[in-house]
């Protein structure tokens, strides 16, 4: 695989360790994890140093590791070369569009990875299901979860290489955040059953403790700090909402989570950011939701560069926002798109 007799795009993100050797060649050294694969037999995965050198390189390479000199070998390493389904053909409910009731979800769309996984088998499951049941779809939007991303980000741009999902391909990073992710997503899961009632139970105790502590970080005010409330002080980089709790008998009286502590602070210390986030999603949202009839000849559209002709007809877009994120499709291109658009919306009307 090394010597590119394979044409194949390896894992980015996990290189083998020929990888690393040419791509950190400056390195002294490299960690390398002995994984015991179970408590009943003495099976040990050895992380970090994946291979498909051949096998008499790979056994001479890791005996020369010190305590490894007598290890013997189960299975030696080797690539895999798999073939994946376009996932630009699937909704967002990761339907396969031309097979009704088949979902795809995993490696199989092109992505590498537990968490992906994971993630696209949780919506796909559930709309199996769901669809099984006679009910509406369950999709999550880029501004509600990270899963939201990930599927737009398959189904829209269609990566060419195997995906793997990064905080950073996220735009609206401040509202996904861990501390709030029960906030985010329990009253959805429940909405579909896929959560049941102490869940929702959980977390209406720990809205009802947050708003507790807003009432209070409003209503009390600091002498010492011209009389300004607790919330307004805690807006300061320095001050910290453990300090106010050991302060002010009110708070600690509240006797909060640290969870339910930390994710109020964090809400209350960004709001000003948090809330140009969301007015950031609204604008967005208005865009995003203005859909494109599907048969808009893309080529016929004057003005539109070539390669946005091509990456809009290959992977039809149903909204302005989604053509907006294609790779090769620039914002000029989508302003024009929106006139083709809105023209079309406008001749229907009049045609009645
Ligand atoms: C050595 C190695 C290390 C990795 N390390 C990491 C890591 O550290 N972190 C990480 O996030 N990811 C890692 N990955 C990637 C990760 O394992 C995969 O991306 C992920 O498991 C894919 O999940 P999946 O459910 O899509 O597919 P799979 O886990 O491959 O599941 C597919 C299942 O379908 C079954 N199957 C196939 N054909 C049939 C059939 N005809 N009938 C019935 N069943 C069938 C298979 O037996 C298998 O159980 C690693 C992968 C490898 C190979």
């Amino acid at each position: 695989m090394y010597a590119g007799r394979i044409q194949g795009v390896g894992p980015r993100y996990c290189p083998s360790v020929e990888d690393k050797v040419m791509r950190f060649a400056d390195k002294a050294s490299h960690q390398v994890f002995l994984e015991p694969e179970s408590l009943s037999t003495d099976v040990i995965y050895a992380n970090g140093v994946s291979t498909s050198l051949p096998a008499e390189v790979q056994e001479t390479f890791l005996r020369a590791i010190p305590g490894l000199e007598r290890a013997r070998f189960l299975r030696h390493g080797y690539a895999v070369e798999y073939d994946f389904a376009q996932p630009s053909q699937l909704t967002d409910t990761l339907a396969v569009r031309a097979v009704p009731g088949l979902w795809l979800a995993g490696q199989i769309n092109g992505t590498s990875g537990y968490e992906e996984a994971a993630g696209q088998g949780l919506v796909a499951g559930a709309n199996a299901a769901l669809w099984a049941l006679g009910r509406g779809a369950f999709t999550l939007a880029r501004d509600e979860a990270y899963v939201g991303v990930m599927v737009d980000d398959l189904i829209v741009s269609n990566p060419s290489e195997p995906y793997r999902m990064f905080t950073s391909r996220a735009e609206h990073r401040l509202l996904l955040r861990h501390d709030n992710a029960d906030e985010r997503l329990v009253p959805r899961a429940a909405e579909v059953g896929l959560v049941g009632n102490d869940a929702l139970a959980g977390l209406d105790a720990k809205r009802a403790a947050k708003d507790a502590a807003k009432a209070v970080l409003s209503g009390v005010r600091s002498a010492e700090h011209g009389h300004r409330t607790l919330a307004e002080l805690l807006l300061r980089p320095e001050v910290t909402l453990a300090e106010l709790v050991a302060r002010h008998a009110e708070l600690a009286a509240l006797e909060l989570e640290p969870e339910t502590a930390e994710s109020l602070e964090v809400e209350l210390k960004y709001s000003g950011y948090i809330e140009r986030q969301h007015e950031n999603v609204a604008r967005m949202k208005r865009q995003e939701s203005v859909e494109i009839p599907q048969d808009l000849d893309y080529r016929a559209l004057s003005g539109l560069a070539n390669e946005a002709k091509d990456k809009l007809a290959k992977l039809r877009p149903r909204t302005l926002g989604q053509a907006a994120r294609i790779a090769g499709v620039r914002p000029p291109d989508v302003a024009l798109l929106a006139i083709h658009v809105e023209r079309r919306r406008r001749e229907r009307a009049e045609r009645g």
